[in-house]
């Protein structure tokens, strides 16, 4: 039998994760120079990192010949939620906690619920476990929480929660999970998936913390690759009781998370001040594109991330044109939206330059 054939059926049946062209990339095919280049792909933190992880960062580098030691990273993080460092589990990125979640809870002869237009994580660390996958049709491009409580089986061991989601941004009321968490059975985890969670403005940031006292199968992931601007350091962490963040550290690399990033998420976490100026960027950044998106006659999903989803029409075409122009942004055809493309809010220069692009573009 041919090598290939012998790799497990449902790893060949994995469809691979599309990322955000990178510059670089864009830069050999079309010949623009990379600094002409704006990249809206990827929801990238614009205003970089925080000049406070820089300086941990270059202060780790000197220490590379140890391996890590996670203990101020817990400790930050600790502080940062109120929780005890035995209810947190880091990652390599947060995408590694999703599949530590997957491999501790899911397998052949299992099944997993999540959204139509839900991260593209879910389903790929889900089937890399070999389970069974149950998507349930989206409701106004969001959860429809009510169908996936139906949608779970004798056989369900895992429900995946993005809120805001990505790549729609829409955002959940805390009330509606906190019934959704009351009415899935005790011995199912919900994994609720709060990569944006801090752009999220003062009045609607609930407390999904508060939940975890009650909930012994709620896993909360957060990250460190978004608001903090550390997505290329990869680093996340999860929030679950105790027990359940035992099993994940067992599934876990033992140094999953490396010196550099330990060190930079620390001090990224205490510098509130650059978390602040990256939440009014992006509002700021929201406000423009929105208006900018009416001027122009484009439909879009209002979101609560660093991001919004419009509708382009024939999103592939018009990809092309904005490409051509050198602005990266995302087709998101993957996740069941072919007409639609997802931006992410960069500054003022670089929304503008968007703008400018796209009304190009629909021409
Ligand atoms: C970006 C994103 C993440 C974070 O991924 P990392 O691995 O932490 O970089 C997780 N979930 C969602 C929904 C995201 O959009």
């Amino acid at each position: 039998m041919p090598l290939c054939d012998q790799a497990l059926p449902y790893v060949r049946a994995i469809a691979p994760y599309q990322p955000g062209k990178p510059i670089t990339q864009l830069s050999r095919e079309t010949g623009i120079p990379a600094e002409r280049i704006v990249k809206l792909a990827s929801n990238e933190n614009p205003l970089g990192m925080s000049p406070k992880a820089k300086a941990a960062l270059q202060a780790a580098a000197d220490s590379l010949e140890r391996y890590p030691d996670d203990f101020e990273l817990k400790a930050a993080v600790a502080a940062h939620t109120g929780l005890d460092r035995e209810r947190i589990v880091l990652g390599n990125g947060s995408n590694d906690l999703l599949d530590i979640a997957a491999r501790v809870f899911l397998a052949p002869g299992r099944s997993t619920v999540f959204s139509r237009h839900a991260f593209a994580v879910y389903p790929l660390a889900s089937l890399t476990a070999g389970a069974e996958l149950i998507a349930v049709p989206a409701r106004n491009f969001g959860h429809d929480l009510d169908a996936m409580r139906a949608a779970v089986r004798p056989d369900t061991r895992l429900i995946w929660i993005a809120n805001p989601n990505n790549p729609t941004g829409t955002f959940l009321p805390y009330a509606e999970i906190e019934t959704f968490l009351r009415a899935i059975p005790g011995d199912v985890v919900v994994v609720l998936d709060e990569a944006y969670n801090e752009y999220l403005p003062a009045g609607i940031d609930g407390d999904s913390r508060d939940w975890l006292g009650e909930f012994p199968n709620l896993v909360i992931t957060r990250t460190f690759s978004k608001i903090y601007g550390l997505a290329g350091l990869r680093v996340g962490y999860a929030l679950a009781s105790a027990e359940v963040a035992g099993l994940m550290n067992r599934v876990r690399q033992p140094f999953n998370c490396n010196n550099l990033a330990l060190a930079a998420a620390a001090a990224a976490l205490g510098d509130h001040e650059f978390v602040a100026r990256s939440r009014e960027v992006n509002r700021a950044g929201m406000e423009q594109l929105t208006a900018g998106f009416r001027q122009l006659g484009f439909e879009f999903i209002p979101s609560h991330g660093n991001f919004v989803a419009f509708r382009a029409g024939d999103a592939a075409a018009i990809n092309e044109k904005l490409l051509r122009q050198g602005v990266i942004v995302r087709p998101i055809a993957g996740y069941g939206l072919p007409e639609w493309l997802r931006v992410t809010i960069g500054t003022e220069g670089e929304n503008r330059r968007f703008l400018q692009a796209l009304e190009i573009a629909r021409e």
